[in-house]
């Protein structure tokens, strides 16, 4: 990774000047323990996505613009293997998953995005034994400081929600970072500074903000439409959540 973005992700700074300036007018990197969360802390400021389940067409937009922001930035290049052969795999940070709901011919088509889900609680920090795998403090992000990492994959048995990606190549563990060295850049204008993939999603059906600001586009979704959390049992206090499929007249009918 490059220093100055390790710098920028361990201290939490929101200079834009900072984070668009060459490493060589960078300072050097600082490891503040003070930048990270402690275990069970409770923070201020969480960053989440929400996703309405009931919007998402199941595009794949977010994916790919996931996969080119991050691939051609700092946090990547997130690698393909067989990518035109018959057995293609690669990293992605953000994949949706679709699925077919309920009994013929009443089935329901339900598009599933999923990524990283920055976890109050993240159970992929305790047992990173290097300390690569941390939580922001400033804004709750999980991150991954791949100079750290061994590839040993404690925090992917760890993580009870598949999340977490091995990059093959660079043998480093990899994940959704909310696109940090995206939404605190202060050169990009206010509207750009989102995950590429909000940014992207064609029926606006992924919501980016601070779930612990009541008064946030996120919290009034989660609070006026039913988000709910994955798997709540897991006692992770994942951050992001997702807002339910909602009964309509058309969908109550079914299939013509
Ligand atoms: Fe860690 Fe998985 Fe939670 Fe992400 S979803 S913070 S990888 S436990
Ligand atoms: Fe930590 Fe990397 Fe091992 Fe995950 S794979 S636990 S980030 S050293």
């Amino acid at each position: 990774m490059m220093g100055w973005l390790r710098d920028l992700l361990q201290t939490g700074a929101t200079d834009a000047a900072q984070a668009g300036a060459p490493p060589a007018s960078r300072p050097p990197p600082s490891h503040p323990p003070s930048a990270r969360a402690l275990p069970g802390e409770t923070l201020a400021k969480q960053l989440a996505l929400v996703i309405d389940l009931n919007v998402c067409v199941g595009c794949h937009a977010c994916v790919t613009s996931c996969k080119e922001w991050n691939t051609s930035g700092a946090a990547g290049p997130l690698a393909d293997q067989d990518a035109y052969g018959p057995h293609p795999t690669g990293t992605f940070f953000n994949r949706v998953q679709t699925y077919e709901a309920g009994i013929f011919p009443g089935t329901d088509t339900i598009h599933f995005p999923k990524s990283c889900l920055h976890c109050e609680d993240p159970p992929c920090v305790p047992v990173c034994p290097t300390g690569a795998s941390y939580k922001r403090k400033a804004d709750g992000i999980v991150l991954v400081d791949y100079d750290k990492c061994i590839g040993c994959k404690y925090c992917a048995w760890a993580c009870p929600y598949g999340a977490r990606e091995l990059d093959e190549e660079r043998q480093v563990m990899t994940k959704c970072t909310l696109c940090v060295d995206r939404i605190h850049d202060e050169q990009l204008p206010v509207a750009d500074r989102k995950p590429a993939c909000v940014k992207a999603c064609p029926t606006g059906a992924r919501l980016f903000g601070d779930v612990k600001d009541p008064a946030s586009e996120v919290s009034i979704a989660i609070r006026e439409r039913g988000g709910y959390a994955l798997m709540p049992e897991w006692e992770t206090r994942p951050a992001n959540q997702y807002l339910p499929r909602r009964i309509t007249a058309a969908s109550d009918e079914g299939p013509a």
